[in-house]
């Protein structure tokens, strides 16, 4: 037996215990209680501890890329933590050095440009806010760019400076004071934006330091920006020289359709960003994340001992997403998100349930519209049907399913849309 078997499995040994009263007892109330206690994971599917099974369709919300235990993401990465697991930032490894070159390509990125490695999504946004706060430099001099502009509904993280760029007050209220000079702006609308660049605005609050959008909003209900907003954001903020920062922490990596949502030419119709936010898909299910920076400016914001992190761009990680990222290209899968994300939606949209309304997104990010209320009841029967969603709104589910989802399990999702029962609407029954 294997250090990892004694001390793994001598710790939930014999246990088949009360999982969820154990939860409770030792896990911080952060996330209500778990719906089930899961084991294990093939492919798009995970077993829970009672050995059920359940399509995933959630992929730990946009994450799990290639599905679990993916034998090539499984096989980096052991191979990397048994040949050099960790080394502090003061050294370089050729696995965080590939990868960096890597994601610079996938970007089309031009000359000058440079990455930056996180853990998480919120840590790549926080680095965004930091390079903002750098590119200060107004019309007036030296730290008169103050403001920061975010998108109502956007989400950008929980850390207090994610959080000041994130528009939902239930979860900004609890932590006054966050870092200030956010201001946020309608979603989708590029007459709100302009005005917040007109003269009259930054005579009164000041130059605009940088624009965070994310090309779809994800949490708050995967709502796609209108074709032309990013071209005219791009606009504004060249003219008044502000960053975009695109946060495509959910939406980047093959989760639309292609390597970043920006890339369709329907939503970012050929700009260039000054900076785009990764995490999520990026590692397959390990944590990883990066900043790409965009030209020599940007790339020069966060100059040297002005930003750190200790586990950020370590070796393992880096291999994880070299892994990730090859997968999806060897294997085809951002024409396959195409094709069966379009399925999907089409088949959800075309279902003739009267609860469904609709299915909007983008390749496998997507959400179906509900005619009422119902979204965390559906979720409920979905889940024991064998199906993870998301209530990611009172009447919008949300599916974010492994990039390797097949045909057959389209099917399957579809005809569990269909034949979805009524369901009272609550505070009706
Ligand atoms: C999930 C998410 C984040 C936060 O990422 P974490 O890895 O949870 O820190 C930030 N922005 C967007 C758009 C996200 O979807």
């Amino acid at each position: 037996m294997s250090e990892l078997d004694t001390f793994t499995t001598r710790a939930v040994a014999g246990s088949g215990g009360d999982w969820s009263a154990r939860y409770s007892h030792a896990v911080m109330d952060t996330f209500g209680s778990p719906q089930r206690v899961l084991v294990r994971g093939e492919g798009a599917y995970v077993w829970d501890a009672d050995g059920t099974r359940y399509l995933d369709l959630l992929a730990g919300i946009a994450v799990n890329a290639l599905g679990h235990a993916h034998p090539t993401l499984t096989a980096a990465i052991s191979a990397q933590l048994g040949t050099l697991g960790h080394v502090s930032n003061f050294f370089a490894t050729p696995t965080q050095i590939a990868l960096a070159e890597r994601l610079l390509a996938l970007a089309e990125a031009p000359e000058g440009s440079r990455v930056f490695f996180t853990n998480s999504g919120t840590e790549a946004n926080e680095a965004a806010f930091k390079m903002a706060r750098r590119h200060s430099t107004g019309t007036a001099g030296p730290g008169t760019r103050t403001r920061v502009l975010a998108l109502e509904g956007g989400f950008h993280g929980r850390s207090m400076g994610a959080l000041a760029l994130t528009s939902k007050a239930a979860y900004r209220e609890p932590f006054e004071p966050l870092p200030g000079g956010v201001e946020f702006v309608p979603f989708a609308d590029t007459a709100a934006l302009a005005h917040a660049f007109s003269s009259e605005a930054t005579q009164a609050r000041g130059e605009v330091a940088a624009l965070v959008v994310e090309p779809v909003q994800g949490e708050a209900g995967v709502r796609s920006l209108p074709p032309g907003y990013l071209a005219a954001a791009r606009e504004l903020t060249e003219r008044h020289g502000a960053l975009l920062v695109l946060d495509e922490v959910q939406t980047g990596i093959g989760r639309t359709g292609s390597w970043f949502a920006y890339q369709q030419p329907e939503l970012g119709g050929g700009i260039v960003p000054d900076v785009v936010t990764l995490a999520k898909g990026l590692g397959g299910g390990f944590p990883v994340g990066a900043v790409v920076a965009y030209g020599p400016h940007a790339a020069t914001l966060l100059g040297r001992g002005q930003h750190g992190t200790t586990f950020g761009g370590n070796p393992v990680a880096a291999a994880a997403a070299l892994a990730t990222i090859g997968v999806i290209e060897r294997d085809g899968l951002l024409a396959h998100v195409r094709a069966v994300g379009e399925a999907l939606r089409t088949g959800i949209a075309g279902c003739a349930n009267p609860l469904v309304a609709g299915a909007r997104g983008r390749g496998l990010l997507l959400a179906v519209q509900l005619t009422r209320p119902v979204a965390a009841e559906v979720a409920r029967l979905a889940l024991d049907a064998g199906f993870i969603v998301n209530a990611v709104a009172p009447d919008a589910i949300r599916l974010a399913p492994p990039l390797i989802l097949t045909t057959d399990q389209v099917r399957d999702v579809v005809a569990f849309f269909a034949s979805l029962p009524d369901v009272p609407t609550p505070g009706e029954a």
